[in-house]
């Protein structure tokens, strides 16, 4: 499984792209950086996004990339979640008023995008791979995605405080290979992170004793770039060398 980190960061700045993974050339897992980073012929043989959940970081280039393909691509790109999350997104999003439905354009038979739900705890054949929806615990209805191919599996926590169900499904897992897991402000602002349903690196340590799987490598995503620096030196006192700052640009193979 090939992936390309196009952004990892909680926040948008000069340099810092919000979240947004390419799986295979073809499949985006979250929406924060897709038409920024990728040409047009790349963003050509995008036929699947899978989204965590409705915030904007996580959804922003969707109109984007579909008002990119108009007459450029002739397949539909299916924007893949659980039910609650693709309601909004369709509600207060591709409601002609914020931007034009493209679920309806340029016809309604051949339209750019479609919604896909997914049921979340079941693994969905997706092209090479499996995606598996699981909820974690965010603000407002959200899923992390557990992914598999033949050789190997990741998970991805997406936006989440404290969460339990996926560590549950990840301790089930076969060839387990990484965990990219979010932490979004240093120590000192644990109140806010627990008011947002986000982790500090205190809580990212306790959701790592909840993980009984192998070694996997696991990689800090999300972090808000301007307090890098701080989150960056928290992490280091975790003391695990298997917990690594993703950062922007860097291409994984599973
Ligand atoms: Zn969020
Ligand atoms: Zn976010």
């Amino acid at each position: 499984m090939k992936i390309r980190i196009l952004g990892c960061y909680g926040a948008e700045l000069s340099g810092f792209n919000t979240v947004s993974f390419l799986i295979n050339d073809a499949i985006i897992l979250d929406a924060g950086a897709i038409t920024s980073t990728l040409n047009l012929s790349e963003q050509a043989k995008i036929t699947d996004i899978l989204v965590s959940h409705s915030h904007l970081d996580h959804i922003k280039d969707i109109p984007f990339i579909a008002a990119n393909m108009v007459g450029i691509t002739h397949h539909t790109i299916n924007i893949i979640s659980a039910e609650a999350i693709l309601t909004y997104i369709k509600a207060h999003l591709f409601n002609d008023a914020i931007w034009p439905d493209f679920a309806m354009l340029p016809t309604p038979d051949a339209p750019i995008i479609k919604f896909q739900r997914v049921p979340t705890n079941q693994d969905i054949p997706l092209h090479d791979i499996t995606i598996r929806a699981v909820r974690v615990n965010h603000l407002v209805d959200a899923v992390g995605y557990i992914i598999k191919d033949k050789m190997s599996t990741i998970v991805y926590t997406g936006d989440t405080g404290p969460t339990e169900e996926i560590w549950e499904e990840t301790n089930r897992e076969k060839n387990l290979k990484a965990i990219f897991i979010e932490t979004s402000f240093p120590n000192r602002m644990k109140k806010l992170a627990d008011d947002s349903g986000h982790l500090t690196p205190s809580g990212l340590a306790g959701e790592l004793k909840k993980i009984h799987n192998g070694s996997p490598d696991i990689f800090i995503l999300h972090t808000k770039p301007q307090h890098l620096p701080e989150i960056k030196e928290e992490i280091g006192h975790i003391g695990n060398p298997r917990v690594h700052l993703l950062n922007q640009g860097e291409s994984f193979q599973f």
